[in-house]
């Protein structure tokens, strides 16, 4: 492994924990999925080895140190062939440290309609969401220039749809694209829902929406911020894994070939 802080070693094994968070709240698909955090010290991304479920990311072993053109610098096992989705959002959102892209099930239904998608159910604990399409192809985003583009598509937001694929998340710190993608896809589930009942229904002007967001600071900041909700999906989590729940390895799956 290469030089390891203890304080990198800490973000690494809490960037373990948010994958199995994301597969605890619906976005494990097979052993695809990822999440990528940045090199502290400039060398690039720490992005999840492929082979293994969000759920069977145990701890920093579980990440490959890549350079921003894919050239892998330490860790066991392979990089994801998606990784230009992370070091393209990370070399052109300086704003941007953690990232994750995952197939969960209605965002994926989503991505393949033409209407943008709306807030039906603001609510009080989370930034309102603008999530853009990528629209030019249904393939791996496994190219730079394809990963730039879609970085372009998302401009300066947190989240964007790929047409006919999946959701890519981004953000400050290792829970923010955990919070988004599980925003993203309850906002896709209730978009479904209402679409497809044939009920006439309004969706809340965007004044409503601010004006709830400003009401659930005023209760309470920390709520917004997202701290409060990320300690909540860490709580369940440990819950689900006392329990033996078999979404989560109990040990370390070793990388292929050794
Ligand atoms: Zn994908």
């Amino acid at each position: 492994m290469a030089e390891m802080s203890n304080a990198l070693a800490a973000d690494l094994d809490e960037l373990a924990r948010a994958c199995r968070v994301l597969e605890l709240e619906g976005h494990g698909d097979r052993v695809v999925g990822h999440m990528a955090l940045r090199d502290p010290e400039g060398r690039g991304l720490w992005m999840k080895r492929a082979g293994i479920a969000l759920g069977e990311v145990v701890d920093r072993r579980d990440f490959v140190l890549l350079d921003f053109d894919g050239h892998q610098l330490a860790g066991d096992g392979k990089p994801h062939g998606e990784w230009p989705i992370h070091s393209e959002l990370m070399r052109l959102r300086p704003d941007i440290d953690a990232t994750a892209h995952t197939h969960p099930f209605y965002a994926s239904i989503y991505s393949a309609a033409e209407e943008p998608l709306a807030t039906i159910v603001p609510r009080a604990t989370t930034q309102p969401l603008r999530t853009p399409r990528f629209e030019d192809s249904s393939g791996l985003v496994g190219t730079q220039d394809m990963a730039r583009e879609m970085v372009e598509v998302m401009g300066p937001h947190h989240a964007v749809l790929l047409r006919n694929h999946g959701l890519v998340t981004c953000g400050p710190t290792i829970k923010d694209p955990v919070l988004i993608a599980i925003a993203v896809e309850k906002m896709c589930q209730e978009s479904l829902i209402i679409n497809g009942s044939n009920l006439k229904f309004t969706a809340p002007p965007e004044s409503e929406l601010a004006h709830k967001l400003e009401e659930g600071t005023q209760l309470d900041p920390a709520i917004v911020g997202g701290q409060v909700l990320y300690d909540y999906y860490c709580r369940k989590l440990a819950r689900a894994e006392a329990a033996g729940d078999p979404l989560f390895a109990s040990e370390r799956v070793p990388p292929r070939g050794r």
